[in-house]
């Protein structure tokens, strides 16, 4: 091989690890190498703060029956799946925005029902009831999340509605406690709501969670000035309950140890059923982008991760497996967790120890990069391989220059060779 030659290969080589390394440090999940992310920690407020009158009341008004009827609403008119980049997708992402504007419109001043747009059809969707007075966080709201799309791997067609627990039923939980909130003002005898409250319903959970990243990375939706997350509960599966204690399951490794202290009080008073601690292993559903930047967050679900639905993402998941009644003591806790928080007046701790990390894996990474960042991650995997085959050729070239010597050399040159070799093995 030429000089000429050896030294392009060698430039090659470089530019394509410097790309590499760019490509790794300037995507938008690079902060996961680090492997831990630190999540804001707030004073939440304890049982001895709850109002457990005004939130019970508002309890009260939860029904099971519409709760039924509005999942077969939405479930009968979607066909296969409401995948998120589908004509069944767009079409249930309007049909649940028709039902928010009409809570909406019981009190336009205080509500209102958006729509966010991404680069796929499926839109997401905002449901906002705005603080009535400021507080240390003018800008500071209380989030509870769901998707509205669903994947089905079936090959074959399906005769039945699909996706009703994954996520039709994390939709319904947030609809009816929409319905509940708005349908009487929500006061705390001195009328004030002094967080904001939204309720976000994501496109594209499927696919790594893409409507909440994008939603989050924006900023907030692109229009509004930077908005911060003091705290973020995530519905996503709430109907299957085959365990006969009807445990929840509150997530703890990929969650806000400081949040999740609060949502056991929540269960613990309101609900009328208890929750087991469960593990997610890796970075599953919308939760995770409001946790990706450094805002708390946590995921509670049907049941402990080994009791939930195993029909999911199939022809199977069906409506005869969803139990209203555990739907409804989901609901009880999302009324709970807004309501609570919303009233509260919550400040920042900034005691040590009270630090919450959350730790990422390079699974996580790669499955974000690959389905976010899909282009920049097809350039980096043929870099990658690129950089792989060089490195190997370059070592089986050096050995074969080696051989070649020793086949030329002397005697003593041989020795002396392969002293060399020998240390440089040894290094
Ligand atoms: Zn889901």
């Amino acid at each position: 091989m030429t000089r000429i030659r050896k030294g392009a290969n060698y430039i090659l080589r470089a530019i394509a690890l410097i790309t590499t390394v760019l490509l790794i440090i300037t995507s938008d999940f690079s902060r996961i190498l680090t492997g831990s992310i630190e999540v804001a920690t707030y004073d939440y407020p304890t049982v001895k703060d709850f109002h457990t009158g005004t939130v019970n009341a508002i309890i009260s008004r939860i029904n099971e029956t519409r709760i039924e009827e509005t999942l077969r609403y939405l479930g009968k008119t979607q066909g296969r799946a409401r995948y998120y980049n589908s004509k069944h997708g767009l079409k249930t992402a309007l049909q649940v925005h028709d039902i928010l504007k009409v809570f909406a419109s019981r009190n336009p001043n205080l509500f209102s029902a958006e729509i966010v747009n991404h680069d796929w059809m499926q839109p997401s969707l905002i449901f906002k009831i705005n603080s009535t007075t400021s507080n240390v966080h003018p800008d500071g709201i209380i989030v509870v999340g769901c998707h509205i799309d669903s994947i089905n791997y079936s090959i074959l067609p399906s005769s039945k509605p699909t996706g009703m627990d994954d996520n039709l039923s994390g939709v319904v939980t947030l609809l009816e406690a929409i319905n509940v909130l708005t349908s009487a003002p929500i006061t705390d005898g001195t009328g004030m709501l002094k967080n904001a409250l939204e309720f976000h319903f994501y496109s594209g959970e499927e696919l790594a969670a893409k409507g909440s990243h994008a939603l989050i990375k924006n900023n907030y939706y692109n229009y509004e000035p930077v908005k911060h997350i003091l705290a973020m509960l995530q519905q996503d599966m709430t109907g299957y309950s085959m365990n006969p204690t009807h445990e929840m399951g509150l997530v703890t490794d990929y969650a806000s140890t400081t949040l999740n202290e609060f949502i056991k009080s929540i269960i613990d008073i309101f609900c009328g059923v208890g929750y087991k601690e469960t593990r997610l292993d890796y970075a599953a559903s919308d939760h995770v982008s409001s946790l990706f930047y450094g805002y708390p967050a946590s995921y509670v679900l049907e049941a402990p991760i080994e009791d939930v639905n195993p029909f999911i993402h199939s022809n199977k998941d069906t409506i005869e497996k969803i139990d209203f009644n555990h739907v409804a003591e989901h609901v009880k806790l999302v009324c709970g967790f807004a309501l609570e928080l919303s009233l509260a007046q919550i400040s920042p701790i900034f005691v040590p120890h009270q630090r919450d990390f959350v730790d990422f894996t390079i699974l996580d990474f790669v499955l974000l990069m690959c389905l976010n960042e899909t282009w920049r991650f097809v350039v980096f995997v043929f870099l990658f391989a690129f950089l792989s085959a060089s490195f190997s050729i370059m070592v089986v070239e050096q050995k074969i220059s080696v051989v070649e010597r020793l086949r030329r050399s002397s005697s003593t040159e041989k020795l002396l060779i392969q002293m060399e070799e020998g240390k440089a093995h040894a290094t």
